[in-house]
């Protein structure tokens, strides 16, 4: 009996070593868990909680707008190849229907799970937007910690056997995102009330700016919107001129050309870059969640409290 176990132990191994092909280098991905997201956030919070268990992708290159998309070869193999799917939902990923296009392409829809399930949403101002959804919670590192709790979640009940280590990593990350949140909520004081006006491409600080205390402007609403408008324009250069704005800043995921004019007509600098949809590069400053979201504190209140 135990030889009979022992055997069918051997075969099934052999079955899937001959499945998992010989072609990726020795201990590279061997069973490890494949998992894709759609933006680098959300990659950056998986390999927190994934450390060295899984092999992640991130999809929309660093510094692009995942609200507009072409996916590549490469991405459909990867989400053609993948065990779990994270993206933001909160209408996002929307743009020409890039996003759920590529998983009816790849037959994956089963395994893409929307990190943003427990995030009370926000809604487009605009008329006739009003019943759109704001997908940039995460900039309320409070929704950061849902989506990182959920990916936590999903991450487990694909591979029970390592439940212990992805809680342990969970715990440890909480903790930090525990102390970026109150390091911004502490930073943000030093910023005269009347000065907190943050002046943006995008209107992608919603969530932002209720969880920190902000009034939030900017030229475009969302991404997919028409950029730089002239109603756009001048609505802008009014806000800006009315509330004797300090400074602007421009996301690095949009084309900064809009906000260059914007402080052309004004006068007013654009003081730093910050980041929005996407992480900065790997090894410059801004390239994990924490990171980016302590550079946008800093900054913010640089420029607003001068
Ligand atoms: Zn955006």
């Amino acid at each position: 009996m135990k030889t009979y176990a022992f055997g069918v132990i051997v075969l099934f191994t052999l079955l899937l070593s001959a499945c998992s092909n010989g072609n990726s280098p020795p201990g590279s991905s061997e069973g490890k868990l494949k998992i894709v997201a759609t933006y680098s956030i959300i990659a950056d919070m998986v390999e927190n909680i994934a450390g060295d268990k899984a092999e992640v992708y991130s999809m929309v290159p660093i510094g692009t707008d995942p609200h507009m998309y072409d996916p590549l070869p490469q991405d459909t193999r990867k989400v053609s190849e993948s065990d779990l799917i994270f993206y933001n939902g909160l209408n996002l990923e929307t743009g020409k229907g890039w996003f759920q296009s590529l998983l009816k392409v790849t037959n994956k829809t089963d395994v893409a799970f929307v990190v943003s399930e427990e995030v009370a949403p926000l809604y487009l101002s605009e008329k006739g937007k009003e019943s759109q959804e704001d997908p940039h919670a995460w900039l309320d590192i409070q929704n950061g910690i849902k989506y990182v709790d959920l990916i936590t979640k999903r991450i487990i009940e694909a591979d029970p056997d390592n439940k212990d280590y992805y809680l342990q990593n969970q715990a440890n990350y909480v903790a930090q995102l525990e102390e970026t949140d109150q390091y911004a909520k502490q930073e943000i004081q030093k910023i005269p009330a009347e000065k907190r006006v943050l002046v943006t491409s995008e209107g992608a600080f919603k969530y932002f700016s209720k969880a920190y205390g902000f009034e939030a402007a900017y030229i475009w609403e969302i991404n997919t919107d028409n950029q730089g408008t002239p109603d756009q324009m001048n609505h802008i250069i009014k806000t800006i001129n009315y509330y004797q704005i300090p400074a602007l800043f421009v996301e690095t995921s949009v084309n900064p050309k809009t906000m260059e004019t914007v402080s052309n007509e004004t006068g007013v600098p654009i003081h730093s870059k910050i980041f929005t949809d996407s992480l900065a590069k790997k090894g410059e400053p801004g390239d994990t969640y924490i990171t980016m979201v302590k550079w946008n504190i800093d900054k913010v209140v640089e420029g607003l409290s001068q």
